[in-house]
């Protein structure tokens, strides 16, 4: 793996990102850099499209470019599929005559395309900083430690330990080694009762506002059914009497964009626009997903606007690339940002068309650069958790 830069030109004017502007480890409230008028960084120098045009058309088949929901237009326009992560891995499985997979997305969905595709193909990140600061929030010695409370607690063996996609291949390998599942913004409530009719208890990694969300208002718990396992904290911030009451024990961690969405802007934009419908990601706070009319997956929103009739109106609380895109390509509908004062995904904009051009460039000259590779006990383990997710009924069906 090598972490040399792009020695590629930039549109005058364009902000540089530093690497870690996001508030790992932190509260959502202390978090800084993650605020932004409401515009997507400006795009880079238009001169590089026929560049990265020319590249892709000289590798042919031998590459195969995916591109996420909440990647810029200008990386978008070369991806021969796009979606949400777990279609992207899947589909990047599918292609197993590429000899090459350009992951224009964020490294834990690299590393999920490494696991599920085959060990001769090589998955590229173009720019090793795209990383996600949700998946970021979970680290294994962390988990392990809260595993180590909850066998203190003497709950472990009851326990099923359940991640988001969103999560390092190593917290994947943790749960599949631990009889655990893998799980998606899509199968939460599936996986959920999967994992309830296995153990008493789910310990749910790391996004606590997709697991709060599917098991309050999806399975019927309750609020104080849940408690937050705060790795920051002795013991988790919590007491063994709270873990062993506990049926959802939510890991302390949350979308540094999908959090941010606040109830007020719900108020705010129903007074502003009548007849507005409010849709919103299950990654926004509870407060949030309770004033909305329609929750749902990046694949629902999409599905939801382009099935929805012209002249409807929507506010959507998902990443700003999606949003306007959507708006964009469908000019009969209303459509319009939920807070102006949330701000795009600063890591999942990494990859702009720069870094695009250099791994395409790179891989021309016979240089793989940013491979992103998955050591084989932990694909191993990983594999096992997502395998378990995957054999659920109408599973690979479903998006
Ligand atoms: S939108 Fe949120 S969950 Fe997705 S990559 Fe960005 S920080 Fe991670």
């Amino acid at each position: 793996m090598t972490t040399t830069s792009p020695e590629l030109p930039t549109a005058p004017g364009k902000r540089s990102l530093s690497l870690y502007i996001l508030g790992t480890q932190s509260d959502l409230h202390s978090e800084r850099g993650v605020e932004c008028p409401g515009d997507l960084p400006p795009a880079s120098d238009p001169g590089l499209v026929e560049r990265a045009r020319r590249a892709k058309e000289a590798l042919g088949s031998r590459v195969f470019v995916l591109g996420h929901h909440y990647q810029r237009d200008e990386v978008i326009q070369f991806a021969d599929v796009t979606g949400d992560s777990f279609k992207l891995a899947k589909d990047a499985a599918a292609r197993p005559d590429a000899e090459y997979i350009v992951f224009c997305g964020v490294h834990f969905m690299a590393e999920s395309a490494d696991i599920l595709t085959a060990p001769e193909q090589k998955v590229i990140l173009p720019d090793l900083a795209a990383g996600c600061s949700m998946a970021d929030m979970a680290r294994l010695a962390q988990v392990e430690d809260a595993w180590d409370t909850l066998a203190d607690a003497g709950i472990a063996d009851v326990t099923v330990p359940v991640t988001y996609m969103n999560s390092s291949a190593d917290i994947k390998a943790f749960c599949g080694r631990n009889g655990g599942v893998v799980c998606t913004s899509s199968n939460a409530q599936a996986v959920l009762e999967w994992a309830f009719r296995r153990g008493q208890k789910v310990l749910f990694l790391p996004d606590q506002h997709l697991g709060r969300n599917t098991a309050v208002l999806q399975l019927g718990l309750g609020l104080d059914d849940c408690v937050v396992y705060d790795p920051r904290r002795p013991g988790g911030g919590v007491s063994p009497e709270q873990l062993r009451a506990a049926t959802m024990i939510l890991w302390k961690g949350h979308c540094s964009v999908h959090g941010r969405f606040t109830p007020e802007a719900v108020d705010e934009v129903r007074g502003r626009i009548p007849g507005v419908q409010v849709m919103v990601h299950p990654e926004c706070q509870h407060e949030v997903v309770l004033k909305a009319d329609q929750i749902g997956s990046t694949e629902f929103i999409i599905r939801t606007i382009e099935q929805a009739p012209a002249g409807s109106s929507w506010a959507i609380g998902t990443e700003l690339n999606l949003v306007k895109r959507l708006a964009a390509n469908h000019p009969d509908k209303q459509i319009s940002f939920l807070e102006q004062h949330v701000c795009y995904c600063a890591t999942m904009n990494r990859i702009d068309l720069p870094h695009l051009v250099w791994a395409l460039e790179s891989l021309v000259a016979g240089e793989v650069v940013n491979q992103i590779t998955v050591d084989a006990e932990t694909e191993r383990y990983a594999k096992e958790a997502l395998q378990r997710m995957l054999d659920l009924p109408g599973e690979t069906s479903r998006d």
